[in-house]
């Protein structure tokens, strides 16, 4: 029976040359789990100028293909497929694992259609029973959960945050892979850079968001404020996204992004069910809001009750002064 295990990881490509994103590590952990789980190795795909990295081998990675190219440079969905189906080809892995980025879970779905694999998206935790990999994936914002068997090989999305990063060092390898670049049916004409350079949501390690108890888009400094004083990341709720205060870039949840940092403030945000599916693995859960009642705070470790425009400037004010001391 196959049981190796190949890993999909993602790139970035900054004015620093391209790097591993932060999922890589999640990725990489999981895919150790599973490989020692089933007497296996465990195979890492890279595509691109990506110079060796250690965090491959730190996080348990036996070997790393590696596919340049200028075609495999961005992430244009065909070159990438073609990458990942050679690499399945060369490695014939019980299970792919990728994490559930835009493009992973894009990659995924594309590849196991081409593969005939079956398709398990979005899972936060992987075990082996019978041989069988076992994927936990939550329902309905995190009302039910489903654990879902695959009978077969398969390719499995990882929710980014949802496995922590373990260390299991060893000397990955790297072995290059040729693979010829398909004949381009779209090109990627230009990359715009956002107006605003923020930290990305999912990375970051201290996060403040607001909610619908800021009362409008004109009172949003406030949180701008206090996550610069931090050097935080910011975020909102659907109800702020909804009424356009917002873009659904910065969404926490369900239908927003999932996110686990060290620290999460969330200030005038009631504590919805389908807000805290995307942020209730934080480290440290700080609530603001001026209604004990409010169900964020059975999920924070500190609460502070009183109104955000109070609160919020003195919170800054505090972060600015024992920061700089
Ligand atoms: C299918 C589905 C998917 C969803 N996905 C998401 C998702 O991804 N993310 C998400 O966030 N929501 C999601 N929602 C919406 C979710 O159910 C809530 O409606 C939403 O999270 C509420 O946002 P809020 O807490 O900002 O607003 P509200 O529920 O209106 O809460 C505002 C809070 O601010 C407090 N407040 C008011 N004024 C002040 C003040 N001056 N000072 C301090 N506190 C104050 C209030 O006491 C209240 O607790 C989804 C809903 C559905 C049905």
């Amino acid at each position: 029976m196959m049981a190796n295990v190949l890993i999909y990881l993602e790139t970035s490509h900054g004015s620093a040359g391209a790097a591993l994103k932060k999922p890589a590590a999640e990725v990489a952990t999981a895919g150790r789990a599973l490989a020692d789980a089933k007497g296996g190795t465990l195979t890492a795909l890279v595509t691109g100028a990506l110079a060796a990295d250690g965090v491959l081998g730190r996080h348990g990675v036996d070997e790393v293909l590696h596919v340049d190219g200028e075609a495999y440079g961005r992430h244009l969905l065909d070159a990438q497929a073609a990458a990942l189906e050679a690499a399945i080809a060369d490695t014939q892995p019980d299970v792919v694992l990728l994490s559930a980025t835009v493009l992973g879970k894009e990659l995924g779905a594309y590849v196991a259609g081409r593969t005939g694999r079956a398709l398990i998206s979005d899972a936060v935790a992987l075990t082996v029973e019978g041989g069988a990999v076992v994927a936990t994936k939550p329902k309905f914002a995190g009302k039910a959960v489903a654990h879902i068997a695959a009978s077969g090989p398969c390719i499995v999305s990882l929710r980014p945050n949802a496995v922590p990063p373990a260390e299991s060092p060893r000397e990955a390898k790297t072995r290059t892979l040729a693979v010829t670049p398909p004949a381009a049916r779209v090109r990627l004409r230009e990359v715009v850079p956002a107006a605003e350079k923020r930290l990305e949501l999912t990375e970051a390690d201290r996060i403040i968001s607001g909610g619908r108890g800021l009362g409008g888009p004109e009172h949003w400094s406030e949180i701008l404020d206090l996550a610069t004083a931090l050097g935080a990341a910011h975020g909102a709720s659907r109800a702020v996204v909804d009424a356009g205060w917002r873009p659904h870039a910065e969404q926490v949840g369900q239908t927003g992004k999932t996110v686990s940092p060290k620290l999460y403030v969330a200030c005038g945000i009631s504590g919805a069910i389908q807000h805290l599916a995307g942020m209730s693995s934080s480290k440290v859960i700080v609530a603001v809001n001026k209604d004990p009642e409010a169900p964020i705070f059975r999920v924070a470790d500190y609460g502070i009750i009183g109104d955000v425009h109070e609160v919020l400037p003195l919170l800054t004010e505090a972060a600015r002064t024992f920061l700089s001391a």
